[in-house]
């Protein structure tokens, strides 16, 4: 198990030119002080759509790595992988991201079955946790539910696990357990009992990453109720201490908040919480970058302006193909997307308004916003043209990549 730091954030860089810049957004609240490293994350489903490999990823980070002087851990994290898409990330990556959440539901054998219930009888009755005023109750039904919801897809993080560990040395790679694209949120007794079936499975997992209370779109902020967040999380870190001492998952084991980019109403309420309990957070943010490549593009203007117009005039017509892959991470209503010819028509600052998320601009365009999010596609099939672009407004880009990461995530939440 290659140790997590206490502060991870994860960083999304579809094109790859942004290294640099992300890491000096980090690099200001370590100077600072504040244990926080970067991981850079790619999933399959991103390589896949803009044509890079795992090698690319590393090779960036390292890159940036070396350009700022960086001498502390730092990750590159093989994001969302299964055991059919995890041998190409096996030799880049020192992070691994294992998502079973395709696998809910899926039954396990009868014997598994009856062997875990026996195993874990203990959960079934009241948990008092530290921190938490209402004690955890789990009764019988709760822990068959969720045993028969996710036992195999536990056993199956174990599979993947142990895959990756027959090819790399155990201490050279951290690993985390991911549900958060499933249907329903779990509970803090369900996060619980999870806990147990990694333990059991003996997973050192660091970081666990459950579906949350709410939408946790992408690139926008969290959509449902506050206050029962806020309930939720304050339970699911007390879950994670308690898991660690009664099944000895790794003490660094904690939570992993994915779509994280964005969520500005939750950040106050995740960093007290995170003080509170002593605890340490994974914060995954993805495409917030690139979002931020696009709004530098049009802010540059001339050419700049132009691309990011032309992605959109390119992107409109096949929105619906460009959704379904985040389908369950995005709420895009294409009607009430703006016209081909009303952004065309869009001064730089027009086009900027719109995209950037700022709640307090009547210029946001929310649904806009989204929508770039899932068009990066169209860049890709740009080229050079794209990248080009990026090359020539550098510093405009740059500067906004990094001002979105310290500014708008880092500071709120880890600072
Ligand atoms: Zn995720």
């Amino acid at each position: 198990m290659k140790k997590l730091p206490r502060f991870t954030i994860g960083m999304g860089d579809r094109f790859a030119h942004q290294g640099e810049a992300q890491l000096s957004a980090v690099e200001s609240a370590f100077k600072r002080g504040v244990p926080l490293h970067p991981v850079w994350n790619k999933s399959n489903r991103e390589h896949t759509l803009i044509g890079t490999k795992p090698e690319d990823l590393r090779a960036e980070a390292d890159a940036a790595v070396k350009a700022l002087n960086w001498t502390a851990p730092y990750f590159v994290d093989a994001d969302h992988i299964n055991l059919h898409t995890v041998d190409g990330f096996i030799a880049a990556s020192d992070f691994f991201t294992l998502d079973v959440a395709d696998y809910s539901g899926k039954p396990a054998s009868p014997e598994s079955l009856s062997a875990f219930f026996e195993k874990r009888s203990s959960l079934v009755g009241t948990h008092r946790l530290p921190l938490l005023d209402a004690p955890l109750e789990i009764t019988r039904t709760d822990l068959e539910r969720t045993a028969g919801k996710f036992l195999w897809a536990m056993q199956e993080a174990g599979r993947i696990y142990r895959h990756i560990a027959a090819a790399k040395p155990a201490d050279t790679f951290a690993v985390e357990v991911s549900v958060d694209e499933t249907d329903t949120p779990q509970t803090p007794a369900e996060l619980l009992i999870l806990l147990a079936m990694i333990a059991d499975e003996e997973i050192p997992a660091q970081t666990i990453a459950p579906k949350f209370t709410g939408r946790f779109n992408k690139g926008v902020d969290y959509v449902g109720d506050i206050v029962a967040f806020e309930r939720e999380f304050g339970a699911d870190l007390a879950v994670l201490s308690y898991a660690v001492r009664e099944f000895g998952l790794p003490d660094t084991l904690k939570i992993s908040v994915h779509s994280g980019s964005d969520k500005f109403s939750l950040y106050p309420i995740i960093r007290r919480l995170v003080a509170r309990h002593n605890a340490g957070l994974h914060l995954k943010t993805a495409g917030t970058t690139w979002l931020e490549e696009v709004a530098g593009l049009a802010e540059s203007g001339g050419e700049g302006l132009e691309i990011a117009k032309d992605i959109y005039a390119a992107a409109l017509p096949q929105a619906e193909e460009l959704i379904k892959p985040y389908a369950p991470v995005v709420d895009i209503e294409i009607p009430k997307l703006p016209s081909i010819e009303t952004v065309r028509s869009w001064t730089s600052q027009n086009f900027v308004e719109a995209l950037t998320h700022d709640a307090s601009c009547p210029k946001y365009n929310l649904q806009f916003r989204q929508f770039i999010h899932v068009s990066f596609k169209v860049a890709a099939g740009m080229g050079t043209r794209y990248t080009d672009a990026l090359k020539a407004n550098r510093e405009i880009v740059g500067r906004r990549v990094r001002d979105n990461l310290l500014r708008k995530h880092i500071d709120p939440l880890f600072c």
